[in-house]
């Protein structure tokens, strides 16, 4: 009931289902489908698409192991066998108590503190074979109400001068004292790009948006952080809530926006409550709901979306889809969503960083923020940064530093590479460490990871190839298919069987499966074996084959 009927209520009514049987059996499928009036096949569909729907019966505890580069550097093999001995189950299996279900699962945030894991919605860091067995014993003994360790960043937080300093809805105030396209021109000369990683220039997004024509119009703030190495947005979410909604309300004042979307990945349930309570007291305050700060018509309220697990949801118009009840494919473009969105309406879909970035801007001026970084990226940035480094954490810096200067200051002198951008970004060599985090050169979201001399660069190629191979969403042939067959090749490679034909061929591979693919996982997936071959040619080439004497 609390739901609707409607299609865009089939993946909450199914997370309620699940929440209150634990799984979301054909029967109930067949109920829902009935209940909004679509196919069952249709429910079917939905429900497979999504990694965090439960198709079966699962354990009371739902152990997931993060499998990302950084949970495997620092040590999640052992922690994964600890688990196995502990529970007498592989990956994939249940208990036959009905106890305690093990998986991996992707990145869930929490890099910096690796390994990690989830006990349902709990997170638990810094893992060690001991430190896993105890929390298996605290399951044991019903779970004795153990505290998430999110959150804890620690002094890595010395650098966010800019959001610590501001005070907190004096955008908002700022803003509703001028006209919206007032704000919108401000935004555009501060030069403000969206830091999701495709970097659009968000002013231009929202004078195309004010400018469409639609019944409602509505605000989405993209809290999908599903790029393996990044955590920034969750550390934003958990410590300056404030600023992400005031940006969300600057956004609906300047284009008109009643309604407001947070796409909250499902793998950051814990901050639930905690956003709740924020948008709560911002209703009370008069700063959500009719007539905000007394600005007669000025209407516009947020609500909290949870996501069901899937990578490609973090694309805009996949989380649209996922949003309207269907299977998260991304759509073609145009039309962009800023004309055609959620339900066909003009919607801005704008980034956690990016929204409470600009409400810093919007109190403080685009003068002030385009006085930092360069000509084409302007203004401060926040990193994650996690893997071989003495200082892992969130950083707050200028565009334009060098990967030299981020290394020193996060304790990564002597790395071998650098992954710029998450799985879908850059494999930097140390050769080119003189290169700048920049639009004009490494373009990124905001996902950094450090690999030192010791690492094996075709165990990350394959981790970062199992990653796409499990998260592409099967449109294109080339990505479904294409991402397989790199998978295969470097596994070819790991052992030993390569030759310069074999690599052209891999790369040819690549390229087909760039060009052919629809939407930035598929364009992006090859990057690593591009890198592979034009970086660490030498190291794989000098790789001795399996089993040879
Ligand atoms: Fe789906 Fe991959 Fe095509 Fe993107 S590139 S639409 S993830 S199949």
């Amino acid at each position: 009931k609390k739901h609707g009927r409607q299609q865009s209520s089939l993946i909450p009514i199914m997370q309620s289902v699940q929440a209150e049987c634990g799984f979301v059996s054909e029967f109930a499928m067949q109920y829902i489908a009935d209940l909004i009036g679509i196919s069952a096949s249709e429910v079917l569909g939905v429900a497979t698409f999504f990694h965090f729907i439960n198709k079966k019966p699962k354990g009371k505890f739902i152990i997931r192991l993060s499998r990302d580069m950084s949970s495997i550097m620092k040590g999640a093999k052992s922690v994964a066998r600890q688990l196995e001995n502990d529970l007498g189950i592989r990956f994939g299996e249940t208990t036959p108590d009905g106890m305690f279900t093990l998986e991996w699962t992707s990145c869930i945030g929490m890099n910096y503190q690796a390994p990690a894991m989830m006990v349902n919605n709990e997170v638990f860091s810094n893992l060690t074979p001991p430190r896993v067995h105890r929390v298996i014993e605290d399951c044991r003994q019903e779970f004795n109400a153990r505290r998430p360790t999110v959150g804890n960043v620690g002094e890595t937080y010395a650098n966010t001068l800019n959001y610590t300093n501001h005070e907190i809805n004096s955008g908002l105030q700022r803003a509703v004292s001028v006209s919206p396209s007032e704000v919108i021109a401000e935004l555009t000369v501060s030069g403000l790009r969206g830091r999701g990683g495709a970097g659009f220039p968000t002013g231009i997004k929202w004078n195309l948006a004010s400018k469409a024509k639609g019944d409602c119009k509505y605000i989405i703030c993209n809290a999908d952080e599903g790029e393996p190495g990044t955590f920034k947005d969750r550390i934003i979410l958990g410590k300056y809530a404030d600023m992400v909604f005031e940006g969300m309300t600057i956004a609906a004042y300047s284009i008109g926006a009643r309604e407001g979307v947070v796409y909250l990945r499902w793998e950051y349930t814990h901050l639930k409550p905690h956003l709740e309570a924020v948008l709560e007291a911002r209703r009370k305050s008069n700063l959500l709901g009719a007539d905000i700060l007394c600005q007669k018509g000025f209407c516009f309220d947020i609500r909290i979306h949870m996501g069901a697990g899937a990578y490609v949801c973090g694309e805009e118009t996949a989380l649209i889809e996922s949003l309207e009840g269907r299977r998260g494919e991304p759509r073609n473009r145009p039309p962009y969503p800023a004309e055609r969105g959620l339900h066909g309406q003009p919607t801005v879909v704008n980034n956690v960083e990016t929204l409470a970035t600009l409400s810093c801007i919007i109190s403080r001026g685009a003068k002030w923020f385009s006085s930092m970084g360069t000509e084409r990226s302007k203004g401060f940035k926040l990193f994650s940064v996690s893997g071989d480094c003495s200082r892992p954490g969130v950083y707050e810096l200028p565009w334009g530093i060098t990967v030299d200067q981020l290394l020193e200051t996060v304790g990564g002198q002597g790395a071998k590479a650098v992954q710029i951008g998450g799985y879908t970004g850059q494999l930097v060599p140390a050769r080119q460490f003189d290169r700048r985090l920049a639009y004009e050169d490494l373009g990124i979201g905001g996902s950094i990871i450090v690999y030192s001399a010791e690492r094996d660069m075709l165990e990350v190629a394959e981790n970062y190839l199992e990653f796409f191979v499990e998260e592409s969403c099967g449109q294109c042939t080339t990505c479904r298919v294409g991402n397989q067959k790199l998978l295969e090749g470097i596994r070819l490679l790991q052992q030993g069987k390569c030759s310069n034909r074999y690599l052209n061929d891999l790369i040819s591979l690549s390229e087909t499966v760039k060009l052919a693919s629809k939407c930035g996982l598929g364009q992006a997936s090859p990057n690593v074996v591009i890198a592979l071959n034009a970086h660490f040619k030498e190291e794989i080439m000098a790789r001795p084959i399996l089993g040879a004497a």
